[in-house]
């Protein structure tokens, strides 16, 4: 069990005052599937976005198990999930990846800006033909001088329509499978990229993922992250911490439903007493109490290992299992206990059961969860 310092717990509680603001006016933003700008500033002048950032480029320095804590409480108090889903898309795909693996000089130029949330930041690397598959996408970059250029296009870009920078993972070595692959920091108005409208879908409408077309895109070399041909192990890192981040939000967000339910279950009445009476009911919030727990030491336990840089394929995948299916349970399990209101667009559980849906297939499917999993058993493709 991790013993949270009185420092974390303090930035844990200040954030938290500015939950209402975050959550401000958030089923309309769902409604019309547009970015929360207003709740964004909230987010920026709070200092949220600053967390696992170096103090030398406007961030709070803290480590990333802080940074889950933190954003644990994120999910708890903000009901505007699709908010939360960017501030953790804009904190890691961009900047985790920037900070890790950028030089001293992009750092300058560009992380301050991230930590501050003036540049929001996206990252582009599931395409038409390729989103399990990452390694076999067809996105190429092909040496011109001091730069790259970039040709093809990229699909389901979360953040897209706002992004200020994108991370974009392309193919510079056609032959050399995970060793072909690079990553790019590129500004949205580079000559040669444009962004799709956005793609409506199934949860987090407000997030709006887009496609992102690049066309002979010329990005200076400099902007290279990591070495040419380390691109897998940026997206690796990157990965990594989206999951633990992400989902730690969503166990968050698990809380509070089910704080809702033993609620509603203490006061809804039929057959003249409370529903949590009924051991159906009272089963059914237990199970995602389980759930909940289960998922936050899977996720903490994880995030440990990581930190302590033990390879963590494995938990990384049993994790996001554990976590993506307590939350899709959770929001199945909450739309039950509220009844007929479950499916009113009122109380908002509809739209956590679709966004739980999504949790199950951004960041790595299921399906790939358990070939991962698979692998290191032994089993199917080699690890
Ligand atoms: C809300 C949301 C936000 C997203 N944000 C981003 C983003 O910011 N940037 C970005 O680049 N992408 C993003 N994505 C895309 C996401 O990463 C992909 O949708 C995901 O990787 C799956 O790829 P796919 O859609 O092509 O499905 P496919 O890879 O075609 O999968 C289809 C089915 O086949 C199964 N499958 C495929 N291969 C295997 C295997 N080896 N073993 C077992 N099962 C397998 C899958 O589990 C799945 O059930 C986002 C997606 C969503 C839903």
């Amino acid at each position: 069990m991790i013993a949270w310092s009185k420092d974390d717990e303090r930035l844990r509680e200040g954030i938290g005052l500015w939950f209402g603001k975050f959550g401000e006016d958030f089923a309309r933003y769902e409604r019309e599937s547009a970015f929360a700008r207003e709740p964004w500033l909230a987010v920026m002048e709070s200092g949220l976005l600053r967390l696992p950032f170096d103090e030398k480029w406007g961030g709070l320095g803290r480590s990333l198990l802080t940074t889950m804590y933190v954003l644990e409480d994120l999910g708890r108090g903000c009901p505007n999930s699709a908010l939360n889903f960017a501030v953790t898309t804009h904190m890691v795909s961009t900047g985790i990846a920037l900070q890790r693996f950028g030089s001293t000089a992009l750092k300058d130029t560009y992380l301050p800006r991230i930590s501050a949330g003036t540049a929001i930041g996206a990252h582009a690397v599931t395409e038409p033909g390729s989103g399990s598959d990452a390694l076999g996408m067809r996105t190429t970059a092909t040496a011109d001088g001091d730069c790259y250029r970039l040709s093809g296009s990229k699909a389901f870009v979360g953040n897209g329509p706002v992004a200020d920078l994108v991370v974009v993972y392309a193919r510079t070595e056609p032959a050399a499978g995970p060793l072909g692959l690079t990553a790019f920091l590129v500004e949205r108005d580079t000559p040669g990229l444009a962004f799709g409208e956005p793609s409506e879908k199934t949860g987090l409408q407000s997030s709006s993922p887009c496609s992102l077309f690049l066309d002979g895109c010329r990005v200076p070399k400099t902007h290279i992250l990591g070495r040419v041909g380390a691109g897998s192990l940026v997206l690796d890192h990157v990965v990594t911490w989206e999951t633990l981040c992400c989902f730690i939000v969503g166990t968050g967000e698990m809380r509070r439903r089910l704080d809702r339910c033993v609620e509603y279950a203490g006061e809804r009445g039929d057959f003249g007493r409370p529903i949590g009476g009924f051991q159906a009911v009272a089963h059914r919030i237990v199970d995602m109490k389980i759930g909940l727990e289960t998922s936050r030491k899977w996720l903490y336990d994880t995030a440990e290992k990581f930190a302590a840089g033990r390879k963590v394929t494995a938990d990384l995948a049993t994790a996001k299992l554990v976590a993506g299916r307590a939350a899709l349970d959770s929001a199945l399990g909450a739309v039950q206990v509220f009844g007929g209101d479950g499916g009113a667009a009122g109380p908002g559980l509809d739209r956590e059961l679709r966004g739980a849906v999504a949790g199950t297939i951004h960041s790595g499917t299921t399906g790939t969860q358990y070939d991962r999993i698979a692998a290191t058993l032994g089993l199917g493709r080699a690890a």
